[in-house]
């Protein structure tokens, strides 16, 4: 059975992928009961092997969602990204990232890489032209987020993966804020795929999980590292993951659906300075996007003009919560120089474009209308 011709919603919710096992079904909460002790000696089956009848079939099933040969499950977004970059690093050599990032991809390199001696750059911006000035001789990876969290710029995949290949360059991608629902970067050439599943995969803010995605060469290159490194998912976790997969589908569309209504609000509010938001046409890469994308996302960024306070702003909502995380199927909304961003200095922050009254808004499955009333009373509030 090939599942990659499935469509999403098949993939999401059947285990069909484990039909050609003898673990059938297996992701079901009863087979966390199954001692290790008692598998065959010769199945070598052990949790920090990331081989256990749930992982496995989980594993299947994010391949199949982003198109790729092979996935690994861990025990965090961060344990994915940390792993599937060393993976294709070692000492002398050179890693290019983008520099719209995620905050704790950002500490990761630059707190840690030093002490392995590999060397790093940041792009300035992020068009294919400025990872393109980064290359170096010993230049062995480029590192891409896009859309990029928090201020939702969009780097073309096709772009980047051609000039990463005229090079013999591999290309990491974090395609948290996509999800495989509207981003499958494998199809533009990108060879390795990563998510903090904590997110969109997850997408009920109530657990802690990341993926990567590739060809069976690279998974096992990854492998390698990761069951060394140590960083495989609770089995008990697989299996609220797997659950959560099943509506990933419909609670990604809605989310879209939301969000694109909502930036389009905000847009028309004369109380917001900016709106981020790549579906919007006023959105800088936004023919980038259509072009790589299936939906825009339920991610959005807006700074309210410089009569309004973002932390008052934040406290006066009444329906859309204040939370670290994001992509839970109910709203909620950060600052990212008090949270996300919080370990980077000023001047890197004011680098990358992150204004302190920048609002990061996760735009969850409510009615819009609900979404909107609980803005209007929370600007109207302080007035
Ligand atoms: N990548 C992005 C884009 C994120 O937003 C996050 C977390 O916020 C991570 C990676 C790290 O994921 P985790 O918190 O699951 O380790």
């Amino acid at each position: 059975m090939n599942s990659n011709k499935k469509g999403l919603n098949t993939i999401c919710t059947h285990v069909g992928e484990l039909e050609d096992t003898q673990h059938k079904g297996a992701i079901s909460p009863l087979y966390m009961s199954t001692s290790y002790a008692y598998e065959d000696v010769d199945v070598k089956r052990y949790p920090r092997y990331f081989n256990t009848p749930n992982q496995e079939g989980l594993c299947k099933k994010v391949a199949a969602l982003e198109h790729a040969e092979s996935a690994l499950i861990f025990g965090s977004g961060m344990a994915a990204v940390s792993t599937a970059l060393l993976a294709f690093l070692r000492a002398g050599d050179h890693v290019i990232l983008q520099q719209t990032l995620y905050g704790g991809t950002y500490n990761l390199v630059n707190e840690e890489f030093s002490k392995y001696g590999i060397e790093y750059s940041f792009t300035e911006g992020w068009s294919a032209e400025a990872f393109e000035a980064q290359i170096k001789e010993n230049t062995k990876v480029i590192y891409i987020e896009t859309p990029s969290n928090p201020l939702l710029t969009i780097t073309d995949l096709e772009a980047v993966a051609t000039i990463a290949k005229k090079h013999g360059i591999t290309t990491l991608i974090d395609n948290t804020f996509a999800s495989p629902v509207n981003q499958n970067p494998i199809d533009f050439g990108i060879d390795v795929v990563i998510h903090s599943a904590t997110k969109y995969m997850g997408g009920h803010s109530d657990i802690c999980a990341g993926a990567v995605a590739s060809t069976k060469e690279n998974m096992e290159r990854i492998f390698h590292l990761a069951k060394n490194f140590g960083g495989s998912l609770s089995d008990y976790t697989v299996w609220l993951l797997e659950r959560s997969l099943k509506t990933m589908g419909i609670r990604v569309r809605a989310q879209n659906e939301n969000a694109l209504a909502m930036a389009h609000f905000l847009d028309g509010l004369s109380e917001i300075e900016k709106v981020y938001y790549p579906g919007l046409p006023s959105h800088p890469d936004h023919d980038i996007a259509k072009k790589q994308m299936k939906g825009f996302g339920g991610m959005l960024s807006f700074e309210l003009n410089s009569s309004f306070d973002a932390s008052k702003f934040q406290k006066a909502l009444q329906l859309i919560k204040s939370s670290m995380s994001l992509a839970g199927v109910e709203s909620t909304v950060l600052s990212p120089t008090q949270t996300s961003h919080a370990l980077m200095s000023a001047e890197v922050r004011a680098e990358q474009g992150i204004a302190d009254g920048l609002i990061r808004f996760s735009v969850g499955i409510e009615e819009v209308d609900d979404l909107k009333h609980d803005i209007l009373q929370a600007l109207e509030s302080l007035k």
